[in-house]
């Protein structure tokens, strides 16, 4: 059993014991991992803030056999996560952000490059850049690093480049753009505007300034992102619904906040579990995905 040590963001945090908790940690150097933290729950423990969900820290743990929980003995603390106090659209976007991980990766299978554009999106949200921004530019180097880039100029059936126009064929399932000869027959097709195509492309790099993007092609986008995402995974995730009124007119957005706050009586989302309230039936009633052939 090695003793390895690495960087690691917290995406969930599940109580165990009355002293300890098991938490998962998207890493540097190892990918996604599960810990076994002891004493983490008690008063004093040598973990102190270390354990909060997004926060940072330099890490040692002891690597276990594929069965069995990886154990953590160190967790130096390198930044947490402060928007969790100071602004709630900030907050569930990080927590947003959390969950995808979890989600769409593997224990144990490294990316770096991942693990780089999940620290950099955290300090940002912490600095309280734009939170719809940054979690769409998220989206996009999430899929295109584990593989999952959707296509935005070829036909993802024939491979032929798709003429511009004012509105495109997007294969919900083909995951990406369609000419008109592959659309035909094809089940969960959305129609693109051009903008949203192209807002999309300009939040594919992850090395430039976040774009500033006209709010109803951002309206239209998160739509799109909603449905693919859910797609992925398989299930609409928990935070999307709540993400999504934020992105709307302030009075929708005060309307959301107060729904926030309502959920998080009814979800424990420090932990990131849910149990089943009105929130999950809401959810789960907007898991018809919208098909509009
Ligand atoms: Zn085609």
């Amino acid at each position: 059993m090695a003793s390895e040590k690495t960087d690691a963001i917290m995406i969930r945090i599940v109580e165990f014991s009355e002293s300890s908790c098991i938490a998962t940690m998207f890493t540097r150097d190892f990918g996604k991992i599960g810990a076994m933290v002891k004493g983490a729950r008690r008063p004093k423990s040598p973990f102190e803030s270390a354990i909060d969900l997004l926060t940072i820290s330099r890490i040692v743990f002891i690597h276990k056999s594929t069965d069995s929980l990886d154990l953590l003995t160190e967790a130096k603390l390198q930044r947490r996560f402060r928007a969790a106090t100071r602004s709630l659209p900030h907050l569930y976007a990080g927590y947003y952000i959390a969950e995808l991980l979890d989600a769409l990766t593997h224990t144990g299978d490294p990316h770096p490059d991942l693990y780089e554009l999940t620290q950099e999106t955290v300090i940002q949200l912490d600095e309280l850049q734009d939170p719809l921004s940054l979690v769409v530019r998220f989206e996009l180097n999430l899929l295109r690093m584990i593989g999952q880039k959707p296509s935005f100029e070829n036909c993802t059936l024939c491979g032929l480049k798709v003429p511009r126009q004012p509105r495109i064929a997007f294969g919900q399932l083909s995951g990406g753009v369609l000419c008109g000869k592959c659309r035909v027959g094809q089940s969960r097709v959305i129609s693109l505007s051009w903008g949203v195509l192209e807002a999309m492309r300009l939040f594919s790099v992850c090395d430039t300034p976040l774009p500033s993007i006209d709010p109803m092609v951002m309206g239209e986008l998160r739509g799109v992102l909603n449905n693919y995402m859910a797609n992925m995974m398989g299930r609409r995730p928990r935070m999307q619904k709540l993400l999504s009124m934020l992105g709307r007119p302030a009075t929708i957005r005060d309307d959301a906040l107060s729904l926030l706050r309502k959920a998080e009586t009814q979800t424990d989302l420090r932990n990131n579990t849910t149990s089943t309230g009105e929130m999950d039936k809401d959810v789960l009633n907007e898991s018809r995905f919208s098909e509009n052939n």
